[in-house]
């Protein structure tokens, strides 16, 4: 990356300024789009980086005349933005990717999905998780809500947390319980396998977990019952109580297909997120992923929570789930924040695409090309993402915030020109035009590496182990190089 030198105001006495100061790193003279409280855009600016903190954004030649930094990136022709909070992953799921579609969600996670987890061994899950988290480093993600459902014993989950320190990465590692089979679980056929620990056993390995994790770790663990729908009621109450005690958010996947509601309000004569507002289960705790089926009541009860819902565009055209509520959501007060829900539903964990899902799946349901515009989803993705996430001084380019930083090449032939910076963010640039990613000031990802991570040696590993993965659970059909389409209702293709 090419190097300059700061240069003092031109016309300015150098004895009418104080000395520049002394910084780590200055990121100079790009579009920084900062979302912070102003929304303010810099068509040039510069960002002054020291420690884990921003110390001074603005104009460049303004914020080049105050310091002295270690080392100057150009980033003229580059945009400058909040890291990405990617609220909903599953980086388990890495090997997974490119195969099991055609399938909503239920029959999905019954033949490939559930089958996958099971045949998971600690190794293989380590091995997932690195890949998707140096995926993500690339793609300018800084902080990660990964539920993690296999193998969920402490020393994998703990394992689990340090692989995603060690690519650089922030964010929690929400623990993916079942506990107590329920009636729910069963109509659905849920493995047995996935119930290795009753209720009480899974809260207990979860408080494990999450007292080996301090509140100083980069990475925390929170409590995450697989499922609202046909979770144990229990396990949802001793998951928001785990939460609450040790000061963190608690996660679940709730309601993402349109029977997930219904069977529980056969099962409990009560609909799931109405059911969490009356026990007082939710608050700004709640970190819900997919919430794309809920009724009126349901929305304005997480909005007066205040809860997080984590939306999952290309998930949800994925397995054909259905489309959020995001304006109802929004209005009322929910913290909606972006997910790639893993490289298994959709193919990648890119925030650019899911920025534009967001937008496209948002204008298709509601035939409203004005109801959601592109500065929401880049709050979504940045500013209200760390919101959601619990992370503190984080998703906006402001001095005193954690220097969580992506820098986006704009130069290239895909994205120009440039007339509005957040448009070509988010209708034009890709998680490859990514050229920088800092973590609490820290390079996580340059120019094609991961500073500390050997890319190919990893690569090769997790082709190996995930080929072993396809035959040991019986996948080979599932990768034929071309699928015929089989005969439906009468129909021949
Ligand atoms: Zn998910």
């Amino acid at each position: 990356m090419p190097e300059q030198s700061p240069h003092p105001l031109p016309g300015s006495p150098a004895d009418s300024q104080p000395p520049p100061r002394p910084c780590a790193l200055l990121l100079s003279g790009a579009q920084v789009v900062t979302v912070d409280d102003e929304r303010t855009v810099y068509t040039s600016g510069s960002v002054a980086v020291d420690g884990d903190r921003i110390v001074d954004v603005g104009p460049a030649r303004e914020v080049e005349a105050r310091w002295r930094p270690r080392r100057t990136v150009d980033c003229r022709g580059r945009a400058i933005l909040p890291g990405f909070t990617d609220a909903h992953t599953h980086l388990f799921q890495s090997f997974a990717r490119g195969i099991g579609d055609g399938e909503p969600i239920r029959p999905w996670l019954n033949h490939f999905m559930w089958p996958y987890a099971v045949h998971l061994d600690a190794e293989d899950a380590l091995t997932a998780v690195r890949l998707g988290a140096v995926e993500a480093a690339r793609a300018g993600i800084t902080t990660v809500v990964d539920h993690h459902y296999a193998p969920t014993d402490p020393e994998t989950v703990l394992a689990v947390a340090d692989a995603i320190e060690e690519v650089g990465l922030r964010g929690a590692v929400a623990r993916g319980m079942t506990g107590d089979r329920t009636k729910i679980a069963d109509a659905r056929g849920l493995p047995d396998a996935l119930y290795r620990h009753g209720t009480a056993e899974e809260l207990e390995l979860t408080r494990q977990c999450m007292a080996a994790r301090g509140p100083d770790a980069r990475v925390r663990v929170w409590p995450a019952p697989l499922n609202l729908s046909y979770g144990d009621r229990d396990l949802v109450r001793g998951a928001v109580a785990l939460a609450r005690e040790h000061g963190v958010r608690w996660h679940t996947h709730c309601s993402e297909g349109a029977g997930d509601p219904l069977s529980y309000l056969e099962a409990h004569g009560v609909r799931p997120v109405t059911w969490l507002a009356r026990e007082d289960l939710l608050d700004a705790r709640a970190t819900l992923a997919h919430a794309v089926w809920l009724d009126e009541e349901e929305t304005a009860a997480v909005g007066a929570a205040g809860a997080g819902v984590a939306h999952n565009p290309c998930s949800n055209a994925y397995l054909a789930s259905g489309t959020m509520p995001w304006l109802p959501l929004r209005e009322a007060g929910t913290v909606v924040a972006l997910g790639t829900d893993g490289p298994s539903a959709g193919g990648r964990q890119d925030m650019f695409e899911v920025m534009k899902q967001t937008l496209f799946a948002q204008r298709l349901a509601s035939l409203d090309p004005a109801g959601v515009r592109c500065e929401d989803v880049l709050e979504a993705a940045t500013r209200d993402g760390a919101r959601y996430a619990g992370v503190r001084d984080a998703g906006a380019v402001r001095p005193g915030a954690l220097a969580d930083l992506v820098v986006v090449d704009l130069s290239g032939t895909a994205v120009q020109p440039v007339h509005r910076a957040v448009s070509a963010l988010v209708y034009a640039a890709r998680a490859g035009d990514v050229v920088m990613t800092l973590v609490g000031g820290r390079v996580v990802y340059e120019d094609g590496h991961c500073p500390g991570i050997d890319e190919e040696a990893l690569g090769a590993r997790a082709r190996e182990r995930a080929a072993r993965l396809v035959e040991r659970a019986g996948f080979g059909p599932l990768t034929v190089p071309w699928r015929h389409r089989e005969r439906r209702l009468g129909r021949t293709s």
